[in-house]
């Protein structure tokens, strides 16, 4: 590999913000910038939606605005950090939509693009800035704590009722309907004198329901661990930038949060007993005996305690049931690489809303067929990421464009597509992904793409 630092696409000054304008309070799912629509038929009326998590909030708060009587039951007690901090272009919409995205950008970094470091001498670097898109070219990098915070305090703006109470249900003998449990039932019947219309499990990788109902769901081939800390500070090419760096073994994320850095190790199960007992001894070996991160983060001195995640690439094979759904994490999660689980969460919040609103079985399949087709496309991006051929593919048309008409020709609208794949704006549109699967199949040329596998 040379010593090039390479860009993919031309270097721009990067996007200010920008609060209100043309698209505020549009967002986007599906196609980019459409308004949801939120008027209520009045079939469903009142809404349990247990977890206090992003996606509970965003569903709570649009609900809330169409009229029906929803409730968040939620854990108050959290993890001493919680992940989900680099976000998507994709996200702002909706943030715009709950009109939250000034006080996110108050306490937030603001992120012009993505830097992958596929060697440590050999850079891809991504600004939102070049690309042509209606989305925002710009997100944030959030403490996940506040960002959290600031999406329950929305809902409560917007008149939703909160409950603390760690949420429990029954399974309904002989039937997959669910009802709250006695206890539950009784902590929320100052809200709902009779049991709630719907029960929506936001609860995360709690999956309350799933397990609950043995629910079937696809796993992926992959058995990672992912060690999570902040450090006082690591290297970054490119300021604000989120960065992906292929390991030794596994690769590892710097997301740059105010006053620290967001570092995270996502690695072969296997290959972490050899770096310590602990998960902290393990973790802070990482950072001074793998080649690539010492480099960037040998230097940096742990300020958290570590947290330990595994499994991480689950998707619910049914999300809709009688008198229950599930959105967020419980329905599915992937691969953290892309940043994408909340903008998944999310937009799947966006369009639960728009389904309950109707109320009708049709709309809640609908929502179901949505929400799966989303995970799985990014399950696909990820495995392309995992076995080197997304890079490789962008390494051999960087290096045609230079020789080949044709793909000269074609470029522009690839990385058309592929930019707004990764930004969230296309991810779950079937032209954009059949262009990436095409180049995916045949755009390696006679390149082996093990070469730039994640080991
Ligand atoms: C290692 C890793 C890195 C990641 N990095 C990113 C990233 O950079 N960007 C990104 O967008 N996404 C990222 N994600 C994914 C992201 O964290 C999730 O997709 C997101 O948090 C899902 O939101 P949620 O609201 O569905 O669930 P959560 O945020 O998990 O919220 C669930 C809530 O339910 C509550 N709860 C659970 N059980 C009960 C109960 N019985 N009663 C009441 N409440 C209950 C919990 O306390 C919690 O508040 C990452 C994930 C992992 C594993």
């Amino acid at each position: 590999m040379d010593e090039a630092k390479k860009k993919f696409t031309d270097p721009g000054g990067p996007a200010r913000p920008r609060h209100g304008g043309p698209e505020h309070s549009a967002v986007l799912r599906g196609s980019p910038m459409r308004e949801p629509n939120l008027r209520s038929t009045g079939k469903i009326k009142t809404v349990a939606i247990i977890g206090g998590g992003p996606v509970a909030s965003t569903l709570a708060t649009l609900l809330a605005r169409a009229g029906l009587r929803p409730a968040i039951l939620y854990l108050p007690k959290r993890a001493p950090l919680l992940v989900g901090e680099s976000l998507v272009p994709a996200i702002i919409p909706i943030l715009r939509l709950l009109g939250v995205e000034e006080e996110v950008a108050g306490y937030s970094v603001f992120k012009p693009g993505a830097t992958i470091n596929l060697t440590p001498t050999f850079n891809l670097c991504f600004p939102f800035a070049d690309l042509e898109t209606k989305l925002p070219r710009y997100a944030y990098n959030s403490p996940r704590d506040k960002f959290d915070d600031t999406l329950l305090a929305a809902a409560r703006r917007a008149g939703v009722q909160m409950v603390e109470t760690a949420a429990t249900l029954e399974r309904v003998p002989g039937t997959d309907r669910v009802q709250l449990s006695r206890e539950t039932l009784a902590a929320v019947a100052h809200i709902f004198p009779q049991p709630p219309d719907l029960i929506v499990d936001a609860t995360g990788r709690a999956r309350v329901l799933p397990k609950l109902l043995d629910l079937p769901s696809r796993r992926g081939p992959r058995e990672d661990t992912a060690l999570f800390a902040h450090v006082d500070s690591a290297k970054l090419d490119h300021a604000g930038h989120v960065h992906t760096t292929l390991l030794d073994h596994g690769w590892s994320w710097r997301i740059p949060l105010p006053g620290r850095t967001s570092v995270g190790m996502v690695i072969g199960s296997e290959h972490l007993p050899k770096f310590g007992a602990t998960k902290e001894e393990q973790y802070d070996n990482l950072l001074t005996q793998d080649s690539v991160l010492r480099l960037v983060a040998g230097e940096s001195k742990r300020i958290t305690p570590v947290m330990e995640y595994k499994n991480y690439q689950l998707v619910s094979t049914r999300l809709v049931g009688d008198g229950w759904v599930l959105v967020g994490d419980t329905a599915g999660f992937i691969d953290p690489v892309f940043s994408s689980g909340l903008l998944i969460g999310m937009q799947g919040a966006v369009a639960l809303a728009e389904a309950i609103c109707q109320g009708s079985p049709r709309a809640f399949k609908a929502y179901e067929r949505e929400t799966i087709h989303h995970l799985e496309a990014w399950h696909e991006l990820v495995e392309y990421f995992y076995g080197g051929r997304l890079f490789t593919s962008f390494q051999v048309g960087d290096a045609m464009l230079k020789t080949n008409f044709l793909i000269r020709l074609v470029f522009p609208h690839m990385r058309k597509h592929f930019g707004a794949i990764f930004t969230g704006g296309a991810s779950n549109s079937n032209y954009s992904l059949a262009i990436l699967r095409f180049t995916m199949r045949h755009g390696l040329r006679d390149e082996d793409p093990k070469t730039l596998m994640v080991r």
